[in-house]
């Protein structure tokens, strides 16, 4: 159940998978704490994501809580083809040669086959390509038509169908491949609440991703994995035509090298809050806890260094989705988070003081965030058709919970990702500012979040159904 008194701030993100297909695990992840549950569509066939969303609403609506559901696209991951034996192992110091004109399952220790047509092009003498996660390293020595001739560097088993990156960045491919277009439809007849797109190399991508995911219908919040080399060089472009990024470390560690992602993950975290997107950061966070009961300190401080950032989430992958302890991550993630988020340096925030604001909703905003960071106030309640107004306040540190008062199950959904925010479904009866003041203070002493003589914050529009029409801030005392 949502703690209304003392929530967490920083949302966990859970993906969903063949760990968690039994109904009782379902229900016990959620109740653990999950706030986004994510279908990777790399994975399995739509029926199966069908059949979880399915199980997630369902869960949701008899714990009364709600939940975000996120369709991670698979995006023109590239990958080598099949071997005869189904695995080779390369020596260091081999000749190994990758040939898009060799039949797809006719691999062996001397060549392997790959789909992606033009990965001939895309690379020249010198580069380096990096396969299965970087475990395999072959140095490019020259390109025939459709081979491509490589020195292994590192070797080791290399199996079917893995990864491969390009060292540095620079594949051609568009970030939306033919089964993603499907995948989209897909999601929007599930009617998920978020898209991520994989591999995105510029906003345009993100784009064009929009515009297919408004074309089927859909009002999901998109979310911009940054997982190229190529899409650092444009990261504000990529954070304005998103609503959500993501620190997709895998890939992204891939292509830049291990050691580089630190201060990436700074840098973009404290770039999407400035620029008001939320921002998750992902992979390998409690990865041992695939395997054990408990996780590792390098772990425990990833977690809580990623909360320190400022991340809006923290997402777990196969810890959930395949591991043997998902509901013992997701209790862990929550505590690491909840403690650091306690610290004075997370609470503490620099208030934006040289910002100047064109809308009157973000001047409301965040001066309802000065206003609670500076006085004795236990809660803010926001009313919110879009879900804009708790994002703006959610940008600004603080340890004050922020109830978003939304009319719509959707938004609901959507503002699960952002830190801080907590959503109160609320039907919008009232007509003055006035008469929802009231309505709100009701709704906070009803689920226990106020008592008598508490200070609240209440922001509102005046006039109701309006988007962006936030104009109003009160301080009130509970009755
Ligand atoms: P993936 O993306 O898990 O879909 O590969 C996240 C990452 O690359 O970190
Ligand atoms: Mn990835």
């Amino acid at each position: 159940m949502t703690d209304y008194q003392k929530p967490r701030r920083t949302k966990i993100i859970a993906t969903l998978g063949p760990a968690t297909d039994e109904v009782t695990v379902l229900r016990e992840l959620i109740e653990a704490g999950v706030d986004v549950v994510r279908l990777n569509f790399s994975h399995g066939h739509a029926d199966d994501q069908k059949k979880r969303a399915k199980m997630v609403r369902e869960i949701s609506e008899e714990l009364g809580r709600h939940v975000g559901i996120m369709a991670d696209l698979q995006g023109p991951k590239i990958r080598i083809a099949r071997f005869k034996e189904d695995k080779v192992t390369l020596d260091e110091g081999a000749t190994f040669i990758i040939d898009m004109a060799l039949e797809p399952t006719a691999g062996d220790v001397n060549q392997v086959g790959c789909e992606y047509e033009t990965l001939a092009d895309d690379v020249s003498q010198g580069n380096r390509l990096l396969l299965d996660d970087g475990r395999i390293v072959l140095d490019v020595d020259s390109i025939d038509g459709s081979k491509i001739h490589c020195t292994v560097n590192v070797g080791g088993v290399l199996s079917n169908n893995k990864g491969i990156n390009l060292q540095g960045g620079g594949l051609s491919a568009s970030a939306l491949t033919d089964k993603d277009k499907e995948d989209i439809l897909t999601a929007a007849e599930i009617g998920v609440d978020f898209v991520a797109v994989s591999f995105p190399r510029n906003a345009d991508d993100m784009k064009e991703a929009r515009r297919l995911v408004e074309a089927a219908g859909s009002q999901a919040h998109l979310i911009a994995k940054i997982e190229r080399a190529e899409a650092l060089d444009v990261l504000e472009e990529i954070v304005d035509a998103s609503d959500v990024v993501m620190v997709a470390r895998g890939d992204l560690g891939v292509e830049i090298g291990d050691a580089n992602l630190p201060p990436v993950q700074k840098n973009l975290i404290r770039l999407a809050r400035d620029r008001n997107t939320a921002v998750i950061t992902a992979t390998q966070m409690m990865e041992s806890m695939i395997e054990n009961p408990i996780p590792t300190r390098a772990e425990v401080f990833d977690v809580a260094n990623a909360v320190a950032d400022g991340t809006d989430a923290v997402m777990l992958s196969a810890e959930t989705s395949v591991g043997k302890y998902p509901i013992k991550t997701v209790e862990a993630m929550g505590r690491i988070c909840e403690e650091t988020e306690r610290q004075p340096r997370s609470t503490l925030s620099r208030h934006r003081m040289g910002e100047t604001f064109e809308r009157i909703d973000q001047a409301i905003a965040l001066s309802a965030m000065y206003v609670a960071n500076h006085a004795n106030i236990q809660a803010i309640a926001a009313f919110t058709e879009t879900g804009s107004t708790p994002m703006r306040m959610s940008r600004i540190s603080s340890g004050i919970p922020i109830f978003a008062m939304i009319p719509d199950e959707a938004t609901c959904r959507r503002v699960t990702m952002y830190r801080g925010v907590i959503p109160i479904y609320m039907k919008l009866y009232q007509s003055s500012s006035m008469d929802m003041s009231r309505a709100a203070m009701e709704k906070l002493k009803q689920l226990n979040i106020v008592k008598r003589d508490d200070l609240v914050i209440i922001t509102t529009g005046e006039m109701t159904g309006q988007h962006g029409g936030t104009n109003t801030m009160k301080i009130v005392q509970i009755e």
